[in-house]
């Protein structure tokens, strides 16, 4: 266990990076806590909504001051004068950890081009909250946040993802999460394992691991469970030896139309891969 440490502030003028709850307020850590109250400015994502986080603490930031995804550029530029002025600058987001699917990145890499310190103070992250219950025990994971809105785009880039042997994770918004893990079935096949988690460390927290193909009907067996914050993790692809994605993608196409048999003679003949690897991952797919 390593000492904690007296101050929350760095001896030199600092962009803090602060995470902030997610749902639930007491998961404020108590270092994040301390910085917001001792920086000359908090940067926030949205100022209205933050000063209720900052009021629930007892929080009176001395300067608070927007920085969205159309500003964050300009931002950057008054934050550093701060800096060389010697500031200490937070900077926070409606929720979670800035940077991921929020805004901060551009900023991050300003200041640091600029030569100042950039500090992270940890907390909560709706990916890494799901991750922690995933059960996620071989292989390694990959974030990719939220989809393309539209549907064709969406598609495309989940077929992009299908032969991703790490697990997907997904950020998803109330009204798509039922076309957008249709789709996921559709590309993906109904037999990969998905993970729901839906409003983490919240009153109505639910969190339900199953099959692709049995997701849309959890979702029509409880009205509410289309309503809320999401994160998905998707099981990675189970690739066969002697197959790649274009095989697969193939041998899908194949599928819609032709017995199992034909679709995979044809696949491999197509595309070279081994026959008897197309037929395990169709038998898989079928199931
Ligand atoms: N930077 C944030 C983080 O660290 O988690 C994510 C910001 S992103 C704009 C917001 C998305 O995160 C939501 O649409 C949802 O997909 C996911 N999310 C945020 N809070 C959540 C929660 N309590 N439960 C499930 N998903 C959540």
């Amino acid at each position: 266990m390593n000492e904690p440490i007296a101050s929350p502030l760095k001896n030199t003028p600092s962009l803090y990076v602060v995470a902030t709850p997610i749902g639930n307020l007491r998961d404020l850590p108590p270092r994040a806590r301390d910085t917001l109250a001792a920086v000359d400015v908090v940067a926030a994502e949205d100022t209205r909504h933050s000063q209720k986080l900052l009021d629930a603490f007892g929080i009176r930031a001395k300067r608070l001051l927007a920085v969205h995804q159309h500003n964050e550029q300009q931002v950057a530029g008054q934050i550093i004068e701060w800096l060389t002025q010697g500031q200490h600058v937070a900077l926070i987001t409606d929720a979670g950890t800035p940077a991921i699917s929020d805004p901060g990145a551009r900023l991050v890499a300003r200041v640091r081009e600029a030569g100042y310190t950039v500090s992270p103070v940890p907390g909560a992250c709706a990916a890494v909250a799901a991750l922690s219950v995933a059960g996620i025990v071989e292989g390694g994971f990959r974030f990719i946040g939220f989809l393309p809105a539209k549907t064709q785009s969406r598609r495309t880039a989940l077929m992009a993802l299908a032969g991703e042997r790490d697990a997907l994770m997904f950020y998803e918004a109330p009204h798509r999460i039922k076309a957008c893990v249709a789709d996921m079935a559709e590309v993906f096949g109904g037999g990969r394992e998905i993970l729901i988690a839906r409003e983490l460390t919240k009153l109505h927290e639910e969190i339900a691991a199953l099959p692709l193909a049995e997701a849309g009907a959890w979702f029509a067996a409880e009205a509410n469970r289309v309503r809320g914050e999401f994160v998905l993790i998707v099981r990675g692809a189970d690739m066969p030896d002697g197959v790649d994605v274009g095989a697969l993608r193939v041998l899908g196409l194949l599928l819609d139309e032709l017995p199992l048999r034909t679709a995979v003679r044809l696949a491999a003949e197509i595309t070279g891969a081994s026959r008897k690897g197309l037929y395990a991952h169709a038998l898989r797919q079928s199931r």
